[in-house]
């Protein structure tokens, strides 16, 4: 008879224990299909004259939302600093100055000022941010409707060089009147850079920044193993190339297909070569991949100049770098690095572009 109540006692601890242990796995279950990472995005914003779309990942949307605007505000100032259709822009007062004294500039511009040098050298001046004369003669040339004639040329020419550029502790200086910087080329990469450290640093912890079709992307994304990145493909607006997986890496594209200086019915690339004056010809679009939106904005612009044999050669023999560039004359003939494999996205080729991504399939096999 005693042992009664010590028997529903325990029926009662089992039941207890069994209920403990079904909501122990009822929320073990949530935890892990619970989202650890919310996703957030600017939507379509306009800087730099063109778009720019910013991704964040983080554990809460707050942080998303501020990750997002402190990403956004880094586009803005550094645009508002290194833009040259600003006059009020450092750039500008640089521009307007440093041939009669020095010029006092920021960390920032003395950062893509030095950046911009190396490049230059390491690219034999095929890269060149005092390019600004030539592009003002073509700007003209435009307007007026006019070819530049071989003296206007020559002319600009002598204005160019950065080794006219004289860099020293935080000021900058013109060895030539008439000299105009030119960041066209780097500010775009260089400010898709500060903006994902400002997110990183607002507690994102994956996401991308895109502007204009240049992007970065950090992190992982949440449901998947890589960002997907689209190559535009300069034939169709909007159109994408081929698709590329890409983890913590940069893409650049350089291309005469959106921006020319349009002269007597004829299209001029808005990328000028530093050593003949002339708007470069030989390549339609080059996509460089790199660890920093500054190498590979630099380096796509550089290999439009210096032309597909070279510039692949150039490409080939910087560390983790990548290319894929389409020639002017044959279309067809992708000409890529050997290690861009590895970023080619087989499992979603867009629709459409299948030829192409078969293309690059191919000449990948061989
Ligand atoms: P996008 O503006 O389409 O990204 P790029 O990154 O190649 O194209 O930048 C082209 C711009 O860079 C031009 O519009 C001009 O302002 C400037 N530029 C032109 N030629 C050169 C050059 N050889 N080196 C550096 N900058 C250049
Ligand atoms: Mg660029």
């Amino acid at each position: 008879m005693a042992e009664i109540p010590d028997k529903s006692f325990k029926r009662q601890l089992h039941v207890l224990l069994a209920i403990i242990f079904v909501a122990v796995i009822i929320l073990g279950i949530r935890l892990i299909t619970a989202p650890k990472h919310k996703t957030g995005s600017s939507g379509t914003r306009e800087v730099m004259g063109t778009f720019c779309r910013l991704i964040s990942v983080a554990p809460t949307n707050s942080i998303n939302d501020a990750s997002i605007e402190a990403g956004y505000s880094e586009l803005v100032r550094i645009d508002a600093m290194m833009s040259d259709y600003k006059p009020e822009s450092q750039l500008s007062e640089v521009n307007t100055n440093a041939f009669k004294e020095s010029v006092t500039v920021s960390i920032e511009l003395m950062e893509v000022l030095t950046t911009a040098k190396k490049y230059s050298a390491l690219s034999d001046g095929a890269f060149d941010v005092t390019i600004g004369p030539v592009v003002d003669l073509w700007r003209e040339a435009k307007k007026k409707n006019a070819i530049p004639t071989k003296q206007q040329l020559a002319e600009a020419k002598a204005k160019v060089g950065y080794e006219k550029l004289i860099l020293e502790n935080n000021t900058v200086r013109f060895a030539v009147e008439g000299m105009r910087l030119d960041l066209g080329a780097i500010a775009k990469g260089y400010a898709i850079d500060k903006a994902v450290e400002a997110m990183k640093l607002a507690g994102a912890t994956a996401g991308f920044v895109d502007v204009g079709g240049d992007v970065r992307t950090f992190g992982k994304p949440p449901t998947k193993k890589h960002w997907i990145i689209g190559i535009q493909d300069p034939a169709s607006e909007g159109g994408i190339l081929l698709t590329l997986k890409l983890n913590d890496m940069a893409l650049a594209t350089s291309g005469d297909y959106r921006r020319y200086d349009e002269v007597k019915g004829k299209k001029h690339s808005h990328i000028k070569d530093p050593s003949t004056s002339q708007s470069v010809t030989k390549l339609t679009s080059v996509s460089v991949i790199a660890q920093t939106a500054t190498i590979a904005d630099i380096l796509a612009t550089a290999v439009s100049v210096i032309g597909p044999e070279k510039g692949l050669a150039m490409i080939e023999a910087i560390e983790n770098t990548d290319l894929i560039m389409i020639p002017a004359d044959q279309q067809q003939d992708l000409i890529h690095t050997k290690t861009i494999r590895k970023y080619v996205d087989n499992t979603q080729p867009p629709a459409g572009y299948t030829t192409v991504s078969q293309l690059l399939k191919q000449q990948q096999e061989k």
